[in-house]
């Protein structure tokens, strides 16, 4: 259907134009004379005072968060995208200020471990060298299993000829090492310490006055800039809104992007927990109400992930330090069932078929992680849930990390997600730019969406699988899972393909 233009004269000589449904075409424009567009000298004067008066920016993005710093990292580090304005609006005083870390204190108990592909992403953009002068931890294995010992899958790093498999690396420490990388550049940001309350860059949203004409100040934004009304008064405007700001994002709520997910009626349990000895290796066992995992953190510390019940939650909170550490070791241990053999009956093994090709890891013993003897921070609980945006891109509004989708922590896939849609985002912008693009134009976001949905969604369906696979306690299932252990442990193609993909490679884990 065509859009109807509505030409309406406001003032001798002057005209304002609109299309219903869409954004008010900017300025009081054109008078036709004779057969000539002349512009009018009000449009010159209000243009005038708008650029005097107002803060313009390229891109906003709302939400300073680790995906939101990353997008603003990897906009400063590209030649093309370097020179554009960019606001950064966020309330989090992490933003203000450069992080002060203490190596005697404890880590954090939120961490993120970051993938292969992450790390290469932060090398880039140059702000990998912050990460490493502060506390992080490698780890080139990991074991996963489950309580009904019918199985075991043991990762190495050297199956797939990589050093390492991921990095387990405190929140704050990633935080801050985007925004010591932004500081180190020449790059035109400003950070404005408040909140998003309202935006009228959307179809049909832009305010009008009592008689349905667009406002003046409205009339200097429309078509060209979405406009952005902070907390603290403040208004600006940009020509792309970046919503990086969470699961609870404003933007998409104010964009109308429609979602689709559901709650999982779990909580996680998160902490920093202390061994005797420093832990190499990442671990999880899944348990009959949910995986629990143990990373290291670096020194003698590793961070515990715990999924369980609501109920359970709020009991493993509460508890007495000591109670709660009996409970972890319990659970990473002969809790709930017994270690799982490394060959299930002998050599006439039920799953020896599945044995084909075998990696170098696919012959290592089970093992059983390092004792933990304290609790070294205090205990966060986290409800989990899956969300995920219907689209993430329109006119001059785009999503990216936990705005765009949010995903149960099981495998620590998040903020990469996150991370891959701020990096890519970034490289459609300045494709966009090359070619002299308008960058809040909708075709050139929906390149984005396009790759980062499909990348996003096979994500989430895995995790979503696994999620509900091991939230079930019934016979033939274990038996499943067993088989899936074993598959996935002694069939090299599956395994390699396995831990390519949750290194953060695009492909699918099958056999390809
Ligand atoms: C228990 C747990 C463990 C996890 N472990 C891992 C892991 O190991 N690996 C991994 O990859 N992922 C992990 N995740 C997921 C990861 O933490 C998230 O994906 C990540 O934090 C999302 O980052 P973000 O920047 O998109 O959003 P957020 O971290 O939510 O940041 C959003 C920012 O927006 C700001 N904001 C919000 N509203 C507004 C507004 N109106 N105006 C301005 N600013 C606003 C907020 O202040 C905040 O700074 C885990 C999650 C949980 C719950």
């Amino acid at each position: 259907m065509m859009n109807r233009l509505i030409v309406k004269r406001v003032a001798a000589n002057t005209y304002r134009l609109k299309v219903p449904g869409k954004f008010y075409y900017s300025e009081a424009v054109t008078k036709v004379t004779g057969s000539n567009h002349v512009q009018s000298i009000n449009e010159q004067k209000e243009k005038q005072s708008f650029s005097n008066n107002t803060q313009q920016y390229d891109i906003a993005i709302v939400g300073g968060g680790m995906v939101g710093m990353a997008l603003a990292c990897s906009l400063a580090s590209t030649p093309l995208t370097k020179q554009l304005k960019v606001a950064i609006i966020d309330s989090n005083p992490a933003l203000g200020s450069t992080l002060c870390i203490k190596k005697e204190d404890p880590p954090d108990p939120r961490v993120s471990t970051v993938t292969p592909a992450t790390i290469s992403f932060f090398k880039d953009a140059g702000a990998w060298k912050y990460v490493e002068q502060n506390r992080h931890a490698y780890f080139d294995k990991m074991q996963v299993w489950d309580y009904t010992g019918l199985g075991y899958t043991r990762y190495n790093a050297r199956d797939i000829h990589k050093e390492v498999l991921g990095c387990v690396v405190e929140n704050k420490v990633l935080h801050s090492s985007l925004l010591s990388c932004i500081q180190n550049m020449d790059f035109q940001k400003t950070i404005y310490p408040s909140r998003l309350t309202s935006m009228t860059s959307h179809p049909g949203s832009a305010s009008t006055m009592a008689d349905g004409t667009p406002s003046r100040t409205e009339l200097s934004a429309q078509g060209h800039l979405a406009k952005l009304e902070l907390s603290d008064g403040t208004n600006l405007y940009a020509k792309l809104v970046v919503g990086a700001d969470g699961a609870k994002s404003r933007v998409r709520e104010l964009a109308e992007f429609r979602t689709t997910g559901w709650n999982y009626s779990q909580n996680a349990v998160i902490c920093t927990v202390e061994h005797t000895v420093e832990n190499h290796s990442a671990w999880q066992r899944f348990l009959p109400a949910g995986p629990i995992a143990l990373l290291p953190v670096g020194d003698k510390f590793s961070n515990i992930v715990w999924t369980m019940s609501p109920e359970e939650s709020t009991k493993r909170k509460s508890m007495g330090e000591d109670d709660f550490v009996k409970d972890v070791n319990h659970a990473l241990d002969y809790g709930y069932g017994p270690h799982p053999k490394s060959s299930l009956f002998g050599n006439s093994d039920m799953f020896s078929w599945l044995r084909m090709d075998t990696t170098s890891s696919a012959n290592l013993c089970f093992e059983v992680p390092p004792k933990v003897v304290n609790l070294a921070s205090q205990r966060m609980v986290f409800p989990l849930s899956l969300l995920h945006a219907n689209d993430y891109a329109s006119r001059r509004v785009v999503l990216i990390g936990d705005a765009a989708h949010t995903v149960h922590p099981l495998a620590g896939q998040g903020v990469n997600l996150g991370f891959g849609d701020a990096f890519a985002l970034s490289r459609v912008i300045a494709e966009g730019i090359a070619v002299g693009n308008d960058i809040g134009e909708v075709q050139l976001l929906q390149k984005y969406e396009a790759e980062r949905k499909l990348a996003n969604i096979t994500m989430m369906a895995v995790l979503d699988g696994f999620q509900k696979a091991y939230s079930v306690d019934f016979g033939p299932l274990n038996i499943l899972r067993a088989v899936a252990f074993h598959g996935a442990n002694y069939i090299s193609p599956l395994k390699r393909s396995i831990i390519s993909y949750a290194s953060g490679e695009q492909r699918l884990p099958l056999f390809t």
